[in-house]
């Protein structure tokens, strides 16, 4: 799959100081092939590679520390980009009902997913109903409401009429009863056909979507990507439904839809549970393409304990100075499950291994420190300023740990939190070791 291949693409990279053009060359030849098996458009592939190597080829990637770990944040970065960059929201209807069309081809997971979104908008103190547009199959009908009646979601269905009449009577019907969504359930076919695309051409003219959502699914690949092309074509679609991203899909689908309809992936369908529903977030997906935990084995340890996405919370935390003693506690922890910290220093751009050398956090200091920060009160962790000497004699007591240690605790946690001004642009702390004696 795509993320062996890439896999074995990095690995080529590993124990190598300094790129040169050639090993860019050679990368960008693996990854192209790797995006091309995970049925990725030749157009959207070449355009990629280009991006990636005009960027992984400059002087910033050569003179890193790490250049293999740039060339996968490049790739990374480029993956994210690729895929719009940010999570698209749902629209919004200024004037409620808020009405999400449905569409796609049969059996891409319309009626389940459908339903599952509203399942989503109810927990987020939405009214929504769903309204059976799928006429053909009385079994479509009684299928979303066994769904609706396990979300306790309202079903609206006129039997198998005309699915234009249902889609108007459905918008009239939530009006009157305070529904503020209604989600089109529609028919699919098996291929694209015009008989389908004329009659949701005939829905969306007779109700105005908010939104017309389009339910791919992600296993079939390149044909997601034609159907995908097909529907927005016709219907001008505002973002897609990627489903089932449970099963071993490949990536390719999720990494060509955006670039070939311009319209951005909005959610996923990762289970047949209604609750299996997220959120689309591309650098996520961009990750689970390249496999970065596999990639990441480029220095072991690290794969385990490491986080980026973490670190990155973390400095933006630092930045706000919103720093928690309970962030400082995780992240002692995860020092330690990393071992020793020199041996990850490849993958933080940005640092030397000098500054951290033999770095090490004690498993008897790490207990004690969290022993006093769990005797702390959930408000004491996160302003530490109210800490008076009651308080940490409390604490210290319910610790089985000296006011001193508290002390200790609290100086390095304050240390850590000055240092706030040496975060900049993906830099950690360079003077962790201070902090850690
Ligand atoms: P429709 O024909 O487009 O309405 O598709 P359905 O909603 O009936 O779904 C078709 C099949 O796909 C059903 O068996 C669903 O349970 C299944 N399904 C839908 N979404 C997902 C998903 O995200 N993951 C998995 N594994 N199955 C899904
Ligand atoms: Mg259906």
């Amino acid at each position: 799959g795509l993320t062996e291949k890439l896999a074995a693409a990095f690995k080529k990279l590993r124990g190598k100081g300094r790129l040169s053009e050639a090993d860019v060359k050679e990368a960008m030849r693996e990854i192209r092939l790797a995006l091309l098996e995970a049925d990725v458009s030749y157009k959207v592939v070449k355009q990629f590679i280009a991006q990636v190597t005009e960027k992984a080829v400059g002087a910033d990637v050569l003179e890193a520390l790490s250049p293999a770990q740039m060339i996968v944040k490049i790739v990374n970065q480029e993956l994210t980009e690729l895929m719009g960059g940010t999570s698209a929201k749902l629209t919004i209807a200024p004037k409620p009902p808020t009405v999400v069309m449905m569409v796609g081809l049969q059996g891409a997971g319309k009626t389940t997913n459908g339903a599952k979104l509203a399942g989503m908008m109810k927990k987020q103190g939405k009214r929504p109903l769903l309204a059976a547009c799928d006429v053909y199959r009385p079994a479509a009908i009684k299928q979303l409401e066994v769904v609706g009646e396990q979300l306790d979601v309202p079903v609206f269905q006129m039997g198998q009429i005309d699915p234009v009449d249902i889609a108007k009577a459905a918008v009239a019907h939530a009006e009157k009863h305070g529904n503020d969504m209604v989600f089109l359930d529609t028919a699919g076919r098996l291929h694209v056909d015009e008989a389908l695309m004329d009659e949701l051409k005939a829905i969306k003219a007779a109700v105005d979507p908010t939104e017309i959502l389009l339910v791919v699914d992600a296993m079939i690949g390149q044909d997601a990507v034609n159907a995908a092309k097909a529907f927005d074509d016709a219907l001008d679609i505002n973002g897609v439904m990627l489903t089932k991203l449970d099963g071993d899909a490949r990536g390719g689908a999720a990494l060509s839809i955006k670039a070939v309809t311009g319209k951005p992936i909005k959610f996923v369908g990762t289970g047949e549970k209604l609750d299996q529903i997220e959120v689309f977030h591309p650098d996520r997906m961009a990750s689970r393409i390249l496999g970065m935990g596999d990639m990441l084995s480029l220095i072991e340890k690290a794969e385990q304990s490491f986080d980026e996405k973490k670190a990155m919370e973390l400095q933006e935390k630092l930045r706000k100075n919103k720093f928690t003693l309970t962030d400082f506690y995780e992240q002692m922890a995860q020092l330690k499950k990393m071992g020793s910290l020199s041996d990850i220093i490849g993958m933080i751009p940005g640092i030397k291994a000098s500054d951290v050398e033999g770095v090490g956090v004690d498993d008897g200091m790490l207990r004690q420190m969290e022993a006093i920060i769990l005797s702390m009160t959930p408000y004491e962790r996160e302003n530490p300023n109210v800490l008076n000497s009651n308080r940490k004699k409390r604490i210290a007591a319910g610790s089985g740990t000296q006011v001193v240690d508290v002390n200790r605790l609290l100086k390095q946690f304050d240390m850590l939190q000055t240092m706030t001004k040496q975060f900049s642009g993906g830099k950690m702390p360079r003077n962790m070791r201070k902090m850690m004696k």
